[in-house]
């Protein structure tokens, strides 16, 4: 049974409501595709960009972090092959003056209209600027396409500074910018994006068994963090659209509602860029390898996702809704260490009996989760609007919390269930209906 999607204006217009993702610029009628992501957005966001970091450096012996600038040496996209190569075929439509990226096109007519396009112009997505006062050729610097080159630009400082053997990866998370001809659906593509990207060095002739092993990682990834196993695939790329560094390349796909989409790619680049940066460079980025006795340019294996889109998936994936009493219930199924809020704590009502002792645990969960406190309208109403934000569990004070037993509710998003805890044992009991 094919299962039902949400449709994308229903994700656009929760994220806008509820302050995940608004319109860039909305005031002046938006902007180019640019979003701005709200008081939860940024929560979320955060949590993706946590939980990536976790499982890639912190929980692994063999990556470490870098944080490299935004704007590099020109140089770089030369020796990288972006100023060459890192362009888009561009047609136009002679009837409507739509534009199209000639690759997204079925078939050779304007897809609104059935018009004649015009033959394609290339066009590279670099953004351009210009560092310094003076504003001519010699001052032209890029926004930089993807963050991977900031990691082979430093491979030899991490390498020296951490003293690693191969294998050892570099993980970092960061803006990329591309001058998309067609951005559109919503995060899908934008022209400003961040990326979550790895660079794995590994000796020559170990690197087929440790994309394998990535792609598996990786994978397993999005489904340990709540996302549906029959949404993803995986798609190896055919050898006519590999890149041009890349000699094999298998990209994690989502559902999207509209339609199934990369979210994330995993190349093995070879030695391609840190050949080329040598030789451009004229610096040595060969390693002594202690099995062969030589000096050797590492292979790479490339993780590459989007933080944008994997939010984007996140919370297509986790929507849901289901008939109640009052209609509809809209419940964001996400997982606990994604979910922009852990615990809202909810006093049953604004009486001036319940609000201290509401207050005060609020401060003391404060101390080990992400907590909101509302207060506002009806407890029913109330725990509709975290399902509808996807707060995993609330917890709520009533008359007999302060009049007896000194024990609050723990209500649970996906079943409803409803359990009282006393206070001096809350703080383990919601970790371990979070977090176990
Ligand atoms: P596409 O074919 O969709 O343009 P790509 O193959 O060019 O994507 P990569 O260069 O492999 O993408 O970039 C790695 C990751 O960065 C992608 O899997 C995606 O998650 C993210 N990404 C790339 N371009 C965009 C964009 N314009 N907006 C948002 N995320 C992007």
């Amino acid at each position: 049974m094919q299962e039902k999607t949400v449709d994308m204006d229903t994700i656009v217009s929760l994220s806008k409501r509820r302050g995940f993702v608004f319109p860039g610029s909305e005031i002046y009628g938006g902007f180019g595709s640019f979003w701005d992501y709200g008081p939860l957005g940024v929560e979320m966001k955060r949590n993706v960009k946590d939980a990536w970091w976790r499982a890639v450096v912190h929980r692994r012996d063999d990556v470490v972090g870098l944080d490299a600038a935004i704007i590099m040496h020109p140089a770089v996209w030369k020796a990288s092959g972006h100023v060459d190569g890192f362009i888009e075929a561009l047609v136009e439509c002679k009837v409507c003056h739509q534009r199209f990226r000639q690759d997204q096109l079925e078939g050779g007519t304007c897809p609104s209209c059935q018009g004649l396009l015009t033959e394609p112009r290339w066009f590279n997505t670099m953004f351009r600027t210009f560092v310094g006062p003076i504003q001519d050729d010699a001052s032209v610097a890029y926004l930089r396409p993807e963050t991977a080159q900031g990691i082979f630009a430093n491979f030899r400082n991490v390498q020296i500074a951490t003293r690693r053997k191969l294998p050892f990866g570099i993980a970092q998370i960061g803006k990329a910018f591309r001058n998309e001809i067609t951005p559109g659906n919503f995060l899908f593509r934008q022209r400003e994006f961040e990326q979550m990207e790895i660079e794995y060095f590994v000796r020559p002739g170990t690197d087929d068994e440790w994309h394998q092993r990535w792609i598996r990682d990786r994978f397993e990834w999005y489904v340990s963090h709540g996302v549906k196993r029959e949404n993803l695939r995986l798609r190896p790329h055919e050898s006519d659209e590999l890149a041009h560094y890349a000699k094999g390349c298998a990209d994690i796909e989502y559902r999207f509602p509209f339609g199934w989409a990369e979210i994330e790619g995993i190349a093995n680049r070879t030695d391609f860029d840190l050949r080329r940066h040598s030789t451009a460079s004229g610096q040595d980025l060969t390693m002594f390898d202690e099995q062969s006795g030589e000096h050797i340019l590492p292979y790479v294996i490339e993780p590459s996702a989007g933080v944008d889109r994997a939010f984007l998936v996140f919370l297509i994936d986790a929507y849901d809704e289901e008939p109640d009493k009052e209609g509809t219930r809209v419940v964001l199924r996400l997982h606990p260490r994604i979910a922009p809020i852990q615990v809202a704590v909810l006093p049953l009502s604004r009486n001036a009996k319940l609000v201290p002792t509401a207050r005060e645990v609020w401060g003391q969960l404060r101390e080990h989760f992400v907590t909101s406190y509302d207060d506002a309208q009806s407890i029913g109403r109330r725990y509709r609007r975290q399902d509808e934000v996807g707060t995993p569990l609330c917890v709520t004070v009533d008359f007999q919390t302060v009049e007896e037993d000194r024990a609050v509710t723990i209500r649970d998003r996906d079943t409803m269930d409803q359990v009282r805890v006393p206070i001096a044992e809350l703080v383990p009991a919601l970790r371990e209906r979070l977090f176990d």
